[in-house]
C-alpha cells in the first residue's frame, strides 16, 4: 500500500532527526506540515522520530465500513441532543461569570467532543466517505460554511463510488 508522512504538530519537540533522515527533503518545511509532494514512503522519519510524531497513511483510504440505517438515525438523534445541549451550556455560559461560567464551558467542550465521537460511529469516519462528502455538499449551500466545505470538497476525493 503506497503511504506518505504525516507530523503531529503536538507531540513534534522539533529536535529535527527526521529532517537528517529524510532522502527528498521533504521533512523541512517552513510550515512544519511534511511536503507531501515530495514524500516517497520510506517511512525512515517515522522509524528515527522519538516522539512517534510522524505517521504514515495510505495515499489511498479503505471504503467505510457502512452502518445500518437504524444505527445512523439514533447516532444522529444523540448528536442532534448533544448540539442542543452545548447551544444551552454557552448560552448559559454567557450569563455567568467565575466557577460557573467555567462549568458551562466544559459542559459545552464536553458536548461537543461527544457529538463528534457520535458522528464518527455514525459513520462520518473517514473525509473521503461518500457520507462526509454528502454532508460536506449540504455545508457548501450555506452561505457561512460554504467556503471551507468547497476547499474540502476540492482537496478530498471521494474514495467510494
Ligand atoms: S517517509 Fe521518507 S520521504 Fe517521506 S517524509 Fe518520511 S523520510 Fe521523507
Ligand atoms: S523527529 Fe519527530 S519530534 Fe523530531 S522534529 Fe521530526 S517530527 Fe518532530
Amino acid at each position: 500500500m503506497k503511504e506518505y508522512a504525516v507530523r503531529n504538530l503536538r507531540l513534534c519537540t522539533k529536535d529535527c532527526l527526521c529532517l537528517y533522515v529524510c532522502p527528498t527533503g521533504a521533512t523541512d518545511t517552513e510550515n512544519s506540515i511534511i511536503d507531501k509532494s515530495k514524500c516517497i514512503g520510506c517511512g525512515a522519519c517515522a522509524k528515527a522520530c522519538p516522539s512517534g510524531a510522524i505517521s504514515m497513511v495510505p495515499h489511498d483510504m479503505p471504503p467505510q465500513q457502512p452502518k445500518d440505517e437504524s444505527v445512523v438515525a439514533a447516532m444522529n438523534g444523540l448528536a442532534r441532543d448533544k448540539a442542543l445541549q452545548e447551544n444551552e451550556a454557552k448560552t448559559l455560559a454567557e450569563g455567568m461569570t467565575g466557577g460557573g461560567a467555567r462549568l458551562m464551558a466544559a459542559v459545552a467542550y464536553s458536548c461537543r467532543r461527544t457529538a463528534e465521537d457520535i458522528y464518527r460511529e455514525a459513520g462520518y469516519m473517514l473525509p473521503q466517505s461518500r457520507n462526509t462528502r454528502k454532508l460536506l455538499e449540504k455545508l457548501a449551500e450555506n452561505e457561512s460554511t460554504a467556503s471551507q466545505a468547497k476547499q474540502l470538497l476540492d482537496r478530498l476525493p471521494c474514495n467510494e463510488e
